[in-house]
C-alpha cells in the first residue's frame, strides 16, 4: 500500500499509545516502519534510522536476531500455544529453569505473563495475597516511590509517581503511598558543575533528608504496608532518573526490619540495561519478587515473569482458598518462552552485558560532553543509558525534547524524548561505529534545537 494511502487510514482508524490524537492528526509526519534488522529500522522510502531506544526499551539485542528469529519459526512449527493450567510444556519449563538460575538467589518460583504491566500486577496481588493468607489482611498499602512507573494497567496505575500517567487513575484497588527519592545528580552532573557519582551523593545531606522521610513513612504505616516496590537504581518513565544504590540497600533492610516485603521491577532495568544482568546486583538486593518483561523476549514477543522466593509462593499453599487464582490466555506462551530462552542462551554465549561495557564507557563520555551544550541542564549515564535534561523545562508535556527528535530524525536517527528528556537506550549489542553514529547525531541534533 501506497504510504500516504496507509498513513491516512492509520489516522483514521488507529488510536495510539502515549498520543495526543488531534496534535497527532493534525501535525505529525509518522514513521512508516516497514522493516528492521540490528540497530536499525527502514521506514517506506528506503531510510535508515538508528534505533536510539530499542524500540521503547525491548529490543535489548537489536532486531531480527537470526537466533531468535530461528527459534520462534522453529517453535511455530509444532507449538505455538496451550494453556499453562494444570498442562504444561518444555518452552515454559526449561525457561523457568533458566530464569531461576540467573536471577537474584531464593526466588525459586516463576509465574508467566505477557507484559510489564502484567508482571507487575501478578507481584502486587501476590504481596497481597501473602498478607491476607497469614492472616493479616490489613497490610495491603504498597510504597512506591515517587516519580514511580510501574505500568499502565489499573493497579500498576496506582504505584505511579508521574501525575500526568496516573492522574485519573489513582485511588482504585491499590492502595500507594510515595517515598521519596533522593534528589540528587547520581551518575552524572549539572552544567557548570564537577561531576558527582552515586558514593558521594550518597553522604550528602539531600540523600539523609530523603532517607530519612523514607524511614519515618515505613515506620510509621508499617502495620499496614504489605510491599515497598522499586524500579532499582534508574526510574526510567520518570525521566531516565537515577539515585544511589545505598538508598536501595538501605530501604530493603528497613522494610526487612519490618517484615514488608520487597518487589524489584526490573522489567526495563533487567538484561544488562544498567551494566550489570540485573540492577538489584548493584545494592546487593535479593528482592522477595521480581518482575521481568522487555529485553525478556528480545523485544520480539510480549512474554513476562514475575519471581517470587519460597516466603511468598509457600503462603499460597494449603487449602484451595489459598491458592493464588490468577492468570491469563498466553501465560507461558510457548513462542515467547522459546524465544526468551534463546535470548538467556545469546547473553551466555555473546557475553552480552561483558561486551557492553565499552559501549557504556563511550555512552558515559558522549553525554558528559553534551552536559556543556547551552541549554542542556544536566546529563547522566548509567549503564546502556545516557541522557541529557533540557532547560526549557516543561516536564512530560514539554516540546523541548520533540524538537532534538525532529532534528535527529533528519540525521537518522529514532529518538523518543520523555518531555524534556532526550536520551539514548541502545541495543546492548549495537556495533560500535552505529553507537558512535547515533551518539553524534544526539550531539548534533541538541546544538541544532537549542
Ligand atoms: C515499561 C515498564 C512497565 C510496563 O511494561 P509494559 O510492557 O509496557 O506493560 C513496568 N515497569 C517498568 C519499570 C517499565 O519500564
Amino acid at each position: 500500500m501506497p504510504r500516504s494511502d496507509l498513513v491516512a487510514l492509520d489516522k483514521r482508524h488507529v488510536w495510539h499509545p502515549y498520543t495526543s490524537m488531534g496534535r497527532y492528526r493534525d501535525q505529525t509526519d509518522p514513521l512508516v516502519v516497514v522493516r528492521a534488522a540490528g540497530s536499525r529500522l527502514w521506514d517506506a522510502d528506503g531510510k535508515s534510522y538508528l534505533d536510539g531506544n530499542s524500540s521503547w526499551w525491548v529490543a535489548v539485542l537489536g532486531h531480527g536476531h537470526p537466533r531468535l528469529v530461528s527459534a520462534l519459526t522453529e517453535q511455530a512449527r509444532s507449538l505455538a500455544h496451550v494453556s499453562l493450567a494444570g498442562t504444561t510444556h518444555e518452552p515454559a519449563v526449561r525457561l523457568a529453569e533458566e530464569l531461576v538460575r540467573v536471577a537474584p538467589a531464593g526466588l525459586e518460583h516463576v509465574f508467566y505473563s505477557d507484559d510489564g504491566s502484567t508482571a507487575v500486577e501478578a507481584a502486587l496481588k501476590m504481596a497481597l495475597g501473602v498478607w491476607r493468607n497469614e492472616g493479616q489482611p490489613e497490610r495491603r498499602r504498597i510504597v512506591a516511590l515517587e516519580g514511580a512507573f510501574h505500568g499502565d494497567t489499573l493497579g500498576a496505575a496506582s504505584l505511579g509517581g508521574l501525575e500526568v500517567f496516573h492522574r485519573g487513575w489513582s485511588g482504585g484497588v491499590v492502595e500507594c503511598v510515595h517515598a521519596p527519592v533522593p534528589d540528587g545528580e547520581v551518575h552524572g552532573g549539572v552544567r557548570g558543575e564537577d561531576e558527582r557519582d552515586g558514593r558521594s551523593d550518597a553522604r550528602s545531606e539531600g540523600y539523609r533528608r530523603a532517607f530519612d522521610a523514607m524511614h519515618e513513612l515505613v515506620d510509621a504505616g508499617a502495620a499496614s504496608i504489605a510491599a515497598v516496590i522499586v524500579e532499582p537504581l534508574l526510574q526510567g518513565a520518570a525521566g531516565m532518573r537515577t539515585y544511589p544504590a545505598r538508598y536501595l540497600t538501605e530501604l530493603a533492610a528497613h522494610c526487612r526490619a519490618h517484615g514488608i516485603l520487597v518487589i524489584a521491577d526490573e522489567v526495563f532495568t533487567g538484561y544488562g540495561r544498567t551494566g550489570t544482568m540485573w540492577a538489584c546486583e548493584q545494592a546487593q538486593l535479593t528482592p522477595d519478587i521480581l518482575c521481568l518483561a522487555k529485553g525478556l523476549s528480545g523485544g520480539m514477543l510480549p512474554m513476562a515473569a514475575t519471581l517470587a522466593n519460597e516466603r511468598v509462593f509457600g503462603a499460597f499453599l494449603g487449602e484451595p482458598e489459598r491458592a493464588f487464582w490468577h492468570g491469563h490466555s498466553f501465560t507461558g506462551n510457548p513462542l515467547g518462552a522459546r524465544v526468551a530462552r534463546e535470548v538467556l542462551a545469546i547473553y551466555r554465549d555473546e557475553r552480552i552485558v561483558e561486551q557492553a561495557q565499552p559501549k557504556m564507557r563511550r555512552i558515559r563520555q558522549a553525554f558528559k560532553a553534551m552536559g556543556a551544550i547551552p541549554g542542556v541542564l544536566r546529563w547522566r549515564a548509567l549503564g546502556m543509558m545516557g541522557c541529557v535534561e533540557l532547560a526549557s523545562a516543561g516536564g512530560y508535556l514539554g516540546r523541548g525534547g520533540w524538537r532534538v527528535y525532529d532534528e535527529a530524525r533528519a540525521r537518522g536517527a529514532y529518538l523518543r524524548p520523555l518531555g524534556d528528556t532526550v536520551y539514548v537506550a541502545p541495543p546492548l549489542n549495537i556495533a560500535d561505529d552505529e553507537l558512535d553514529e547515533l551518539l553524534a547525531i544526539v550531539a548534533a541534533s541538541l546544538r541544532a534545537a537549542l
